[in-house]
Parts: structure tokens; sequence; C-alpha cells
């Protein structure tokens, strides 16, 4: 089976993806980077559920440890950008750099990413961002729209199945108070 590097933010959005490319005779290699998560606890929820369902599905797993400093400096000076906007293009770029770069060193030719699947981003901007990066690394990026084809309504349904946590926020400390604002 080919490899792919599928880069995720969480399990849910893992879930159907890794179902996805495993018809699609991939053989997904997760990687989980997401320094824009906020706070630290935050981030060992996602990544344990993450871990979890690695060994439920039998796939392999990379991992980053938290490194705040690496979104805190791309993040400066855009901290009032509301979501979809300029912050989420250079977490997007972040992000997938880094994921690119982990496929180089694991001699996959491919990567792609979960974040597609969120009907709150925007698809435009991780594409964008996913083809720099494949410019400068070489790395082809296959650009799935995971979303399409009821993908976030069956992601959903599989994280339910399984009881994961679910987050109720995109990530970063800006997208708290986005999120608190909808609830006022
Ligand atoms: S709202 Fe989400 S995508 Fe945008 S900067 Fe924050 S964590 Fe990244």
């Amino acid at each position: 089976m080919r490899k792919i590097l599928l880069h995720t933010c969480c399990a849910i959005c893992a879930a159907y993806p890794v179902k996805l490319l495993r018809e699609q005779g991939y053989e997904p290699v997760v990687y989980f980077y997401n320094p824009n998560i906020y706070p630290e606890i935050e981030y060992k929820r996602r990544l344990d559920e993450l871990v979890a369902y690695s060994k439920k599905e039998n796939f392999e797993l990379y991992f980053e440890e938290l490194k705040s400093d690496d979104f805190n400096k791309i993040a400066k000076g855009y901290e009032k950008e509301p979501e979809k906007g300029k912050r989420c293009e250079r977490c997007f770029y972040l992000r997938l750099g880094k994921a690119a770069q982990k496929a180089k060193k694991l001699s996959i030719d491919y990567y792609t990413t979960t974040l597609t699947i969120s009907p709150h981003k925007v698809t435009k901007q991780i594409f964008e961002a996913a083809n720099t990066v494949s410019k400068e690394t070489g790395i082809e990026f296959l650009p799935y729209d995971f979303k399409k084809k009821d993908g976030f309504k069956i992601t959903q349904q599989i994280a339910k199945e399984n009881n994961m946590y679910k987050q109720t926020y995109c990530g970063c400390k800006y997208s708290i108070r986005e999120a608190k604002q909808q609830l006022d």
C-alpha cells in the first residue's frame, strides 16, 4: 500500500479521512503537530484521544510535544484577526509546512490534512498554504476536501460511536474568544 502522511488536529477529524484513504488504497501515517492549541490541558486531551484511536484502528502515529512559541511567533500582530482571516492562513502554513517536512523525513511522497473536514474553515486557504509548502519541499499535496460526500457527518458519527472527546473551539486562545462570543 502507498503511504500518505495525514496531518491531523484531533481524533474526530482523523476518523473519516483514515477510513476513506484506506478505502482508496493508501495507508495513512498520521501526524499531530498543532502548536496553536491552547491551553496545554486541551492539547493533551486531543492528543490522548488520538493516541487511543490509533491503537483501536491500528494506524501509525507521530506527534510533537506542544511548542506554543512556534504558533505565538506566527500569530504576533494577527491577534485581532477573525477566524477565517490572515492568522488562520499563517496557522495552516505553519502546520502544513511541518507536516511536509515530516513526510520528507519519513520518505513519504504525499501528504494531506484533515483540516478540510471542518465546515468552519476555508478550504481555499488550506489548499493555498499546502500548495506553497509543496513547492518549497517537493512533497506532493493531495487536495482532499474531506467534508465532501457527507465526510463531516460521517466523522461525527464515528466520534459518537467511539465516545470521543469533542472540543468546543478551533484551537488557539483567540478562537476561544470567538466561540464564547457566538454563545453570548
Ligand atoms: S482559529 Fe484555528 S485555524 Fe485560526 S489561528 Fe486559531 S487555531 Fe489556527
